[in-house]
């Protein structure tokens, strides 16, 4: 893969090397967008600064090390591994590539002193999906000039990926391993700028709202400014003009060269930032990109003598879905409402990153801005007000994908409201209450469990937490059984030769019984024993397992549970017994299966032990045989065929997928594994064989998108992934409905 690409080479299917912005940028150059030039650093470029210095292991052990709601602890860990990073030089092969297409730019000379001005953002590879646009989690840098600025630069933004908000955003989302991209791109000298949204984000309403200031773009998007906002329907009429009275604007320093924030003269304050004509062409440019991405945007552009360039856009990711039906009381204060919803608590006045940590589960934040460093923190609390901002900060992005209610825009929150003063916040028309007023809210519209027709389940291993996994999920679509036992300290192939089979029985039926129980009557896959000869070896009686050369590749699965039948008849013995106590939703999934042959004989060992019907029998498919051989298995009667693309990829791709070394080659995107997919789920489509995925990949939202559109029956995620792959796979749906 290339270091550095051109922005003119890449689009929309680029998202791996060039990230979200990257991406939108090469795909909008496509049609015709006005976009400033520039280049990608690819994901390449970071992917081996982690590889030289084996940075994905350290990196690992420091976030594993800490609970991420720990606000000191994260900060701390943020600190330490951005340091790493910038402790790096930048790889020469990269270095020479990025100073190249820097000096290709138009308008370049190639002394340093005439090399223009550029703009540096990182662009995460899960930055600007549609399911979790990581608003403000990443940097971005203006006005970089010269060599060594850019270099230092670009490794700010790499080390960016490691924000404290950007760690604890991640492992809310579940988006385990991130790789990232920075984009150059030339200055535009913003005398105006401002943000799109091509639909209401707050109502949903099918309008082109437009938000504006002077200067650069960035008050708007840091919440320093109540920007003018533009109505535009989607004829091309204006419908509405607000002017606001904008106080700050950021412009260039000519001499320090860098952004400096002014107070807007006087002239300008008051006065309209847009004309009419450019209002209309912005709008237009928003519906060509809507029309295109088959989805409404939220698109950032600048606007230099009069010239319009489009810094960025993606796809809106919330839209207003719930409605409040009627509240009375004494108002307070009024704002934007900017992320609908209605919350009761304690005022907390944060006027300083010190206060962050004052903030308790179930408060209501207020303060002047609505910075994204607030995030870990805007978690914990009941709602946001702010004085400054507009529906489009990126705070206020953010507030609407956690689902937590914001007023913005409020002016004069902090000097009104008090620290400790109860409040009811009303964010569906931003007016802020007296004390606790109980609001009536029509049941709002969610994306819950049932509602997708893809189904989306969890992958689990142990009885926890299902009170709060169990009523979110549509079934549990890989429950491995090894953690069962390897609690239990006892080699079963111990238990079963010492004749204590029925020792083995009880502990699956306890480990099983809460689980099935907790998600009765949906359907619970329970994988049959899959442990490999290298991983029971430290339990009592694990070292009769064999010494294998290859454990990945020998006596696991299938094929060694018909090698040791009393095993698997141990365990249809614990799911007959459930399905006699009622629990008639527990099925039987059997790992690592090659051939028709070996499915047959577990069907057969199942009759015998008079495992009911009801406990229907479906396989993995991890082996390319099974890929290839899916029609005889669907004949043969299976019920359900699962990927796991952790052996499936490996076994593809021929890569052992423990070895550090080669992780950056290993990729479940691989054509090979998709086509393999793809091929699965028609076939077991014409046999009405239902298709699932259980491995790591079902965690990822863009994967599970591409899923959808094969037409996958369910995807099993991880826990915390749940509401992200619900989400991606529910806009999935939206959008081929829409198209069909
Ligand atoms: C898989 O191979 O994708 C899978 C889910 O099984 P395991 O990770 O337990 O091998
Ligand atoms: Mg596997």
């Amino acid at each position: 893969m290339d270091y550095v690409v051109r922005l003119d080479q890449i689009g929309k299917d680029d998202l791996r090397i060039a990230g979200g912005k990257g991406a939108n940028l090469g795909e909008m150059l496509k049609l015709g967008i006005p976009v400033p030039p520039g280049f990608a650093v690819t994901t390449a470029s970071f992917d081996l600064l982690m590889r030289m210095h084996d940075l994905g292991k350290k990196i690992g052990l420091i976030i594993s090390s800490i609970n991420v709601d720990d606000t000191a602890k994260l900060l701390d860990a943020s600190k330490e591994i951005k340091a790493m990073i910038l402790s790096y030089e930048m790889p020469p092969e990269v270095r020479l590539k990025v100073d190249e297409a820097y000096k290709s730019l138009p308008d370049s000379a190639t002394s340093d002193s005439s090399l223009p001005l550029v703009a540096v953002r990182s662009s995460a590879t899960a930055e600007d999906l549609p399911t979790a646009s990581f608003a403000g989690q990443q940097a971005s840098f203006l006005n970089v000039k010269g060599s060594d600025e850019l270099v230092e630069s670009i490794k700010k933004c790499w080390a960016s990926l490691f924000e404290p908000r950007a760690i604890f955003y991640r492992a809310k989302h579940g988006f385990a391993k991130s790789s990232i991209s920075v984009i150059v791109q030339k200055m535009i000298e913003a005398d105006k700028s401002g943000v799109m949204f091509t639909a209401d984000p707050t109502t949903g309403e099918d309008v082109v709202l437009i938000e504006a200031t002077w200067g650069l773009g960035e008050s708007i998007v840091g919440g320093e400014v109540s920007p003018d906002s533009y109505r535009v329907d989607k004829n091309g009429k204006i419908i509405d003009i607000q002017v606001s009275n904008k106080t700050r604007m950021r412009v260039r320093d000519q001499a320090s060269n860098t952004t400096v924030e002014l107070d807007v003269p006087q002239d300008k304050a008051n006065a309209q930032v847009l004309t009419e004509q450019e209002i209309l062409n912005l709008a237009e440019f928003g519906l060509t990109l809507e029309r295109h991405y088959r989805h409404p945007q939220d698109v950032e552009f600048a606007i230099e003598n009069g010239k319009i360039a489009i810094v960025q856009t993606r796809a809106i990711t919330t839209k207003g879905k719930t409605k409040k039906v009627g509240i009375k009381g004494n108002q307070l204060l009024k704002g934007v409402g900017a992320s609908p919803g209605a919350a009761s608590g304690r005022v907390r006045i944060i006027s300083s990153k010190d206060d962050v940590a004052k903030i308790n589960k179930g408060d209501i934040i207020v303060t002047t801005m609505t910075s994204p460093d607030l995030v870990p923190a805007m978690s914990r609390s009941a709602a946001i007000i702010t004085d400054l901002g507009g529906r489009t900060s990126h705070a206020a992005i953010v507030s609407r994908e956690m689902g937590i209610p914001a007023i913005v825009g409020t002016q004069q929150a902090t000097t009104v409201l008090k620290d400790g003063q109860e409040v009811t916040v009303d964010a569906y028309d931003g007016i802020v209450y007296d004390g606790r007023i109980e609001v009536d809210i029509e049941t709002p519209v969610e994306v819950h469990a049932g509602m997708t027709r893809t189904k989306v389940k969890v992958n689990l291993a142990f009885a926890q937490g299902l009170n709060e996994i169990a009523p979110k999920a549509d079934g549990v679509g890989l429950l491995r059984i090894e953690h069962l036992i390897t609690q239990f300290g006892v080699h079963p192939s111990k238990l079963v030769k010492e004749g204590k089979q029925e020792e083995y029985v009880k502990l699956l039926i306890d480990g099983i019984r809460p689980i099935a129980k907790a998600f009765s009557p949906k359907p619970v896959w329970v994988r049959t024993l899959d442990a490999r000869s290298d991983e029971f070896k430290n339990l009592k009686g694990g070292e009769d397992e064999p010494q294998e050369a290859n454990p990945m590749l020998g006596w696991h699965g299938i094929r060694r549970s018909l090698d040791e039948p009393e095993l698997l008849k141990s365990e249809f013995r614990a799911i007959k017994k459930m399905h006699e106590e009622g629990l008639t939703n527990l099925q039987v999934m059997l790992p690592f299966v090659i051939s028709a042959e070996e499915v047959q004989k577990a069907r057969k060992i199942a009759h015998e032990v008079g495992l009911p019907d009801a406990a229907k029998i479906g396989i993995m498919v991890e082996t390319p045989a099974s890929v290839m051989i899916i029609e005889e298995l669907c004949k043969e009667g299976i019920a359900f065929a699962s990927f796991g693309t952790n052996d499936l990829t490996q076994l593809t791709l021929g890569i052992d997928r423990g070895n550090e070394r080669l992780a950056n080659l290993s990729s479940t995107f691989h054509p090979a594994v998709l086509r393999s997919m793809k091929m699965v789920i028609d076939t077991c489509s014409r046999y009405s064989v239902e298709t699932s995925i259980c491995g790591e990949a079902g965690s990822d939202s863009e994967m599970a998108k591409i899923l959808v559109k094969y037409g996958i029956k369910s995807i099993s995620c991880n826990i915390d992934a749940v509401d992200a792959i619900r989400m991606a796979v529910h806009e999935k749906e939206l959008e081929i409905s829409e198209l069909t």
